[in-house]
């Protein structure tokens, strides 16, 4: 096997005077052809860490993310479910992005191709394709990049000789199913031990010929975490909801269930490929622990990942050695960083050696003094805290188990140490909401602010509060997700409130999201299999969602703004992640009892009023 720094080459592009993200399509004559060839060496070139083996005796397998390279390429998943396939002797795995807007529309569908990197083959030449799932709202781009490949996107209308299409990542793992039409086959969860076992079968079945029919049927029999769509039935009654979920064969599992490694230790998760263009290109990335025990309602990485597991010291400072042979700074990566029991240790590790470390957002009831000074050593200059919510039951209703006390304990130790940045994470549409929660943001930030200049005075100057506002959407496998999403029109009132309550202070800058993309990714992220009609509308309208939405026969609003009952299946029921059902009601029905028991006493202080 031949790894990258044994190949030569000779291009003179300089990667930076392309395209911010990589163009990866182009033409068919020979011009756009060499041009091509010659941009994805020029990727090659800039990059460490790839694998490139020679075409021709392997089971090939084309990962794509439905996504830019940058993006892709800062993704730990997408890079270890790279390593982990280019590790089966027997396979060769190569990447391919979304090309680069402006560029794909002078490409006739599925005249022009779209090549993977290492080798520039078509990705329809390959055996698999494997699309990492991360975001819903990269789902469009999906069937934009089997359209310029000229794969058809149904799995019933694909033949022997289309690549099998598996799909993977956290967004599918919540939620297959409005993707259920496209995909052979998922593998859900995590990827390092059913990956080998999902190769092993699938070289076997090869060798003894098996069709795609009998090597799916066999695949979902055998091997935990596989989902194979097409073998599951779904009926729905007449008032549009699901009836039933099921197996269209005995034999097969009612029930997918998700297994989840047992030690992350025996896995080395850590940046694969480093390359000058990736997002935070100058961090080598290296996981520190997956799940998180804090259960947060909103939080669908907690409730996936669970239990909650951390790498050991030694095998992270493995990772740290040999990041620090390629950057000068360490990202660690993980849903809980800051409980890392030997957080310390390890960032005094990498101070000892010279080099930086970067930390993510931080539980804010974890910050400490040493911890500062730590943050201090490492010439972090901006943190991230999510209290999520302005008011105090809101945090309760969300169970982020945090006061007000916390916050500002943890904003002023941070100014007392001088970090002249700030960077605060909070949420609206939450359910049980009322227009003085969204007040409280409004207060609570302003009083971070009087703290935080208070500490401030007569020292180098505070540069700035960033504030970023996220509409909640309700998330599949979490106790809120039979709620509602808050009507796009109000979300965008409410952050409209907060940017003007801000609009005059130089040192407070509020950035937001879109709430229409919040719309859209509520119903992908709960959507059933009838939504793969929508998706295939956006494909055919080229991204016109209004007029998708309007041709349509699907009411999106279905999926989007109704309260789900605890008794009507779910899409993702079919999906078991190990959590129960009873035990996410329970957590629902306490968040519930929360804004209840509240607006009761509000409701008895202001009939006291009236005696
Ligand atoms: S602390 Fe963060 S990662 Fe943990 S459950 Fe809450 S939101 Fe999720």
């Amino acid at each position: 096997m031949k790894r990258a720094d044994d190949f030569p080459f000779c291009c003179g592009i300089n990667i930076r005077d392309l395209h911010d993200d990589f163009v990866l399509d182009i033409g068919h004559d020979k011009t756009m052809d060499w041009k091509r060839r010659k941009i994805n060496t020029t990727i090659l070139e800039n990059e460490t860490g790839y694998v490139k083996k020679v075409w021709g005796s392997y089971n090939t397998v084309c990962l794509a993310y439905p996504n830019y390279y940058r993006t892709g390429m800062a993704n730990l998943g997408f890079q270890t479910v790279y390593k982990i396939l280019n590790d089966q002797p027997s396979f060769l795995c190569e990447r391919v992005f979304l090309p680069a807007s402006g560029n794909d529309a002078r490409i006739v569908s599925g005249a022009a191709g779209i090549f993977s990197l290492e080798n520039q083959k078509s990705i329809a030449e390959f055996d698999i394709l494997a699309f990492s799932l991360s975001f819903e709202n990269d789902y469009p781009n999906i069937l934009k990049m089997l359209d310029l490949a000229g794969i058809p996107p149904r799995a019933k209308d694909r033949l022997e000789n289309y690549p099998l299409m598996i799909g993977g990542g956290i967004a599918a793992t919540l939620n297959p199913e409005p993707l259920a039409d496209f995909f052979d086959l998922f593998i859900l969860g995590e990827a390092e031990e059913v990956l080998p076992q999902f190769c092993r079968y699938f070289e076997e079945a090869r060798r003894l010929g098996h069709d795609r029919r009998k090597l799916l049927s066999g695949l979902q029999k055998e091997i935990n975490n596989i989902y194979v769509p097409g073998l599951y039935e779904v009926r729905y009654s007449a008032d549009s909801k699901i009836q039933s979920i099921s197996q269209r064969d005995k034999d097969l599992p009612e029930k997918i269930k998700i297994k989840h490694v047992k030690d992350i230790n025996a896995f080395c998760t850590q940046e694969v490929i480093s390359a000058p263009q990736m997002e935070m290109e100058d961090m080598f990335l290296v996981e520190v622990n997956r799940g998180c025990a804090r259960s947060c309602r909103f939080c669908a990485a907690s409730f996936v990942y669970r239990p909650v597991r951390f790498r050991g010291f030694a095998e992270i400072a493995a990772s740290i050695d040999y990041g620090l042979k390629r950057k000068k700074k360490i990202g660690l990566v993980g849903t809980a960083v800051s409980e890392h029991p030997d957080l310390m240790r390890i960032c005094e590790y990498i101070s000892a050696q010279g080099a930086q470390a970067g930390l993510g957002s931080l539980r804010i009831d974890q910050i400490d003094e040493k911890m500062v000074d730590l943050i201090k050593a490492h010439g972090i200059e901006t943190v991230a805290l999510a209290p999520e919510a302005g008011s105090q039951r809101m945090r309760d209703v969300l169970r982020k188990d945090i006061t007000e006390a916390d916050i500002m304990r943890a904003a002023e130790l941070l100014a007392g140490k001088e970090i002249p940045n700030l960077r605060l994470y909070f949420m609206v549409g939450l359910p049980g909401e009322e227009e003085r929660d969204i007040d409280a943001i409004i207060e609570l930030v302003g009083k971070i602010r009087h703290h935080v200049l208070n500490k401030f005075e007569g020292k180098k100057k505070f540069r700035r509060i960033t504030l970023s506002i996220n509409q909640f959407i309700p998330k599949p496998a979490t106790p809120f997700q039979w709620c509602p999403l808050a009507d796009v029109n109000s979300a965008g009132k409410k952050i409209k409130k907060i940017e003007n309550a801000f609009r005059r202070e130089r040192q407070i800058k509020v950035i937001h999201d879109v709430p229409k993309w919040n719309y859209v990714q509520a119903l992908l992220s709960l959507g059933d299999r009838r939504v793969g009609e929508i998706l295939l509308a956006v494909n055919r309208l080229e991204g016109n969602w209004a007029q998708v939405l309007k041709e349509v026969n699907i009411n999106a609003d279905f999926y989007v703004y109704r309260q789900k009952q605890f008794d009507e299946v779910l899409p993702w029921d079919i999906i078991d992640l190990g959590v129960s059902k009873k035990a996410l009601i329970s957590e629902y029905q306490k968040a519930v009892c929360l804004v209840a028991r509240e607006y009761q006493e509000l409701m008895k202080k202001d009939t006291a009023k009236y005696k």
